[in-house]
């Protein structure tokens, strides 16, 4: 029987008008399990009322208060973790430990939200000039939308519900409609934890619910996460319409590989960072550029024997390395940029397009494969294919890897592996990338921290969560008071400034 899945606004189901829905699969028997409903514009409506009836209480809740219901949160989702895996993993197909690894680090954020009376203290100047003082506060601004991938379906609406809340703002969270119920289950446990109705809703939906929010005039501020196309236009879109828009987008990692690197931690590390959750990682490594050829054989020949015996199967085995990616249309993409690898001229080292599995002849799996001398005018290096696939580019020298990532559209991830400091040290000065691992393949900031790429891997102003996500969810106000108010200096037609008598 399939389930039905609904929004949520006000603190309870809300069945919407639209009638509309869209079929969410389980990606390892490929058959769909459950209905998501598709809200219209006049759902959407009601969940920003709510949000906007929500906000006056909300904000002037004391931040401390606001706190006291994310750490009831925390405890909920430590309480919940296996169950929320298991929902995630089972719409998504990556494995249990991994889905708990993501959830794990939605939690962090949620534990730094928890600090937000600390993060809010504003700054404070006296005597600035003769009884004047000035402080600075950060307040919240307003309605808030997020609209997520299907990746993450936990740790990204928890890189910004948490965050936006904290600050005193509402919240309307609009998932991704291939995974969408591990992003509701979050929401309900937001009510769980005492969080008052209408402060944080749900809406699931296509581009018609993600309009309705980007022209709304009662949402102040979009937060996405997505692919670049999409994200180029949500940014476009939500700041014609006035609003404050953060949009995190597509990746092309690159791990540059120095021929001094340790080679058996080189491999350790592709193979967690290209083939991990199907490659479905915007932090993904997808090339890996070897400089000089003796680098390149080295690392393919430990490499290659490593990706063929991947272990491909349902997220609930735990012999699982890798589960399937999340729909027929996305296999089909993959396996069409590789059959265009190989007529491009690339080398296909390691071929997973024909797995087939006992028990699971439909689902959307994919092997891993690995490509050697791709170069950078191929399809293969050019676009983003999301899924496990890594890339081999070959280059003669260090400053060749340099240019060549510098030259890539997206700024998303990268790594460099070598026991050389210089050489480190140069890369993480020079390279044209928003996060840079040192002999770290994946070099997602904690949560204390911000996460966010360059170039076309994120368009605004602002990264998410650390202090980046508290400034992208409040506006900062400055105020300068003269007490006792009875000095009197008379009229000034100049710009009067600290240092005049
Ligand atoms: P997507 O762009 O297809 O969808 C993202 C969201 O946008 C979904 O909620 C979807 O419903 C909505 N959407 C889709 N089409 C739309 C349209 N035409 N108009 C308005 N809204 C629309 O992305 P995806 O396939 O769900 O996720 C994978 C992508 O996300 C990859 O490109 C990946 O790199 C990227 N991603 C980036 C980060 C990051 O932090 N930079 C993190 C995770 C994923």
């Amino acid at each position: 029987m399939t389930r039905e899945i609904f929004h949520y606004i006000d603190g309870k189901k809300f069945t919407g008008t639209s009638e509309r829905f869209a079929d969410v699969y389980n990606p390892a028997i490929g058959e769909v399990e459950g209905k998501v409903a598709l809200a219209n514009a006049a759902d959407v409506r009601v969940a920003v009322e709510s949000a906007k009836a929500a906000l006056p209480g909300w904000s002037s809740t004391p931040p401390a208060k606001r706190a006291q219901v994310l750490f009831r949160f925390r405890d909920l989702l430590m309480k919940n973790m296996d169950k929320l895996a298991e929902l995630l993993s089972r719409e998504h197909g990556k494995t249990l430990a991994d889905a708990k690894g993501s959830v794990t680090r939605g939690l962090e954020v949620v534990e730094f939200a928890c600090g937000i009376a600390h993060l809010l203290k504003g700054e404070f100047s006296e005597s600035v000039a003769n009884g004047v003082d000035v402080h600075s506060t950060r307040q919240p601004v307003g309605v808030c939308a997020g609209i997520t991938p299907f990746n993450f379906p936990a740790m990204v609406p928890m890189w910004m519900f948490p965050m936006a809340i904290a600050c005193g703002n509402t919240f309307i969270l609009k998932p991704s409609e291939r995974d969408p119920s591990c992003g509701i289950r979050l929401v309900e446990l937001m009510s769980e934890a005492g969080l008052p109705d209408g402060v944080l809703n749900a809406v699931n939906g296509d581009k018609e619910a993600v309009d309705a929010l980007l022209t709304d005039p009662d949402v102040s501020a979009i937060s996405f996460v997505g692919s670049t196309p999409i994200g180029r236009y949500i940014y476009a879109t939500g700041c014609a319409n006035g609003k404050r828009v953060q949009a995190l987008c597509g990746a092309k990692n690159h791990m540059v590989i120095m021929p001094d690197a340790d080679m058996d931690q080189v491999v350790d590390a592709a193979m967690g960072a290209a083939y991990g959750s199907a490659g479905e990682r915007c932090m993904a490594i997808s090339v890996a550029v070897a400089v000089g050829d003796e680098t390149a054989d080295r690392f393919i020949e430990k490499l290659a024997p490593r990706v063929r015996s991947l272990k491909v199967g349902p997220y609930n085995d735990p012999e699982t390395e890798m589960g399937p990616v999340i729909t027929r249309q996305s296999k089909e993409k993959i396996l069409g940029l590789i059959d265009s690898g190989i007529e491009q001229g690339a080398e296909l080292v390691v071929d997973g397009r024909e797995v087939t599995l006992q028990g699971y002849e439909n689902g959307f799996f994919v092997g891993g494969c690995l490509f050697d001398k791709v170069t950078a005018e191929m399809d293969i290096y050019q676009q983003e294919i999301f899924g496990p696939v890594l890339n081999v580019v070959r280059t003669k020298s260090y400053d060749d890897a340099v240019t060549m990532i510098n030259e890539n559209a997206f700024g998303n991830g990268t790594a460099i592996f070598t026991r050389d400091g210089d050489t480190a040290r140069d890369f993480s000065k020079n390279i044209s990338v928003g996060m840079v691992g040192v002999n770290v393949p994946i070099p997602v900031p904690v949560a204390y921290h911000s996460f966010g790429g360059w170039k076309d891997s994120l368009f605004g102003d602002h990264s998410v969560h650390g202090m980046e996500g508290v400034r992208f969810y409040t506006k900062l106000k400055t105020v300068t008071s003269r007490w006792p108010s009875g000095i009197r200096q008379g009229a000034a037609f100049n710009f009067v400034s600290g240092s005049d008598d």
